[in-house]
């Protein structure tokens, strides 16, 4: 599995030339732009196929969208979460927010996108930092590593230029959307996006995603039901824009973040890590894209692949 990991990166590894690393959040600007690292986690716990700079740390930025979701819809219930936030895959950037301020709008399309995310960030229950712990503490559950924290230089930077988040949050307070302090949920929403991790953690979320969400309890609907419903929000909404062609190209439900991370959650209790910081236009890996769609090509894991079933990731 490793060769094939290392052969799929060089493979990709042109790609990076298509892309820009983030530089509206100063501090992503940083990054090193020809790092590439993948990691794949198999169904048991031990087993991590790794390549690359896997272990090079990044922040989870819009990954942490997930996260967030599944902690307010704990402290709230999946019904009241999607009263407030819609579950429709949108064709706008992941920073939009015109139509929000259209009268007859109020939800923004899903929990996906910025304004969606920074609504369900607002709804976990807590006060000042109570909200973030309880974030990073899934996400250390969701990663088994309890050593995952966040990179303070990152979330200062976003805090500092977040003026478009900041924008988007006062429109949905000025309309009664969003409640409470508009400052902290964003305070909150700049450190989940800053959450530090490495494509071993990511692929390990992927595939707590894929084996059922595992202690996640949910009032109104079952776990099983719960990862259903990720899977499916994953599939038409995590990759932004690109979410319809993604689906019809890599076919597997997956988060992206402007760090450049990818996860990615595989059929059958696996998932993937992706990280590469160079960007194409949506604000998607460019390499990773390429590496993710190489690696579900050859080992059939779109999911509308039935070949899939025949292959077995440890035969790799
Ligand atoms: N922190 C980023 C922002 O709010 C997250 C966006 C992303 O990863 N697409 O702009």
């Amino acid at each position: 599995m490793e060769i094939l990991l290392n052969e799929i990166i060089e493979n990709n590894r042109h790609l990076i030339k298509n892309g820009k690393v983030a530089d509206y959040i100063p501090a992503l600007a940083k990054a090193d732009f020809e790092k590439i690292g993948v990691t794949v986690a198999g169904r048991t716990g031990a087993l991590l196929y790794s390549a690359g700079d896997y272990n090079q740390k990044f922040t989870l930025q819009s990954i942490s969208k997930v996260i967030s979701f599944l902690v307010a819809a704990m402290d709230n219930g999946i019904e009241d979460i999607f009263e407030k936030v819609g579950c429709d895959s949108t064709d706008e950037p992941f920073n939009a927010f015109t139509k929000l301020d259209l009268p007859n709008v109020n939800k923004p399309a899903n929990p996906l996108i910025n304004s969606g995310a920074i609504l369900t960030t607002s709804m976990i229950k807590g006060n000042g930092d109570e909200k973030f712990q309880k974030i990073l503490e899934l996400t250390r559950r969701m990663a088994h590593n309890p050593n995952i924290g966040y990179n303070e230089e990152v979330y200062l930077s976003e805090k500092k230029t977040g003026s478009r988040n900041r924008s988007m949050a006062y429109l949905m307070s000025s309309k009664n959307i969003l409640e409470g302090d508009v400052e902290d949920v964003l305070d909150t929403y700049f450190k989940q996006c800053s959450i530090e991790v490495d494509t071993r953690d990511l692929a390990k979320i992927g595939r707590f995603i894929s084996a059922g969400c595992e202690g996640i309890n949910i009032d109104g609907i079952s776990r099983t039901d719960m990862s259903i419903l990720l899977k499916g929000l994953l599939f038409t909404c995590g990759m932004y824009n690109y979410s319809a062609r993604y689906a019809i190209e890599v076919g597997i439900p997956s988060k992206s973040g402007v760090g450049g991370g990818i996860m990615g959650v595989l059929p059958n209790g696996m998932g993937i890590g992706i990280f590469s910081p160079a960007l194409d236009e949506n604000g998607n890996s460019s390499a990773g894209i390429g590496i993710i769609k190489e690696l579900t090509r050859r080992l059939h894991y779109n999911i509308f692949d039935d070949r899939k079933l025949q292959v077995e990731i440890d035969t790799h």
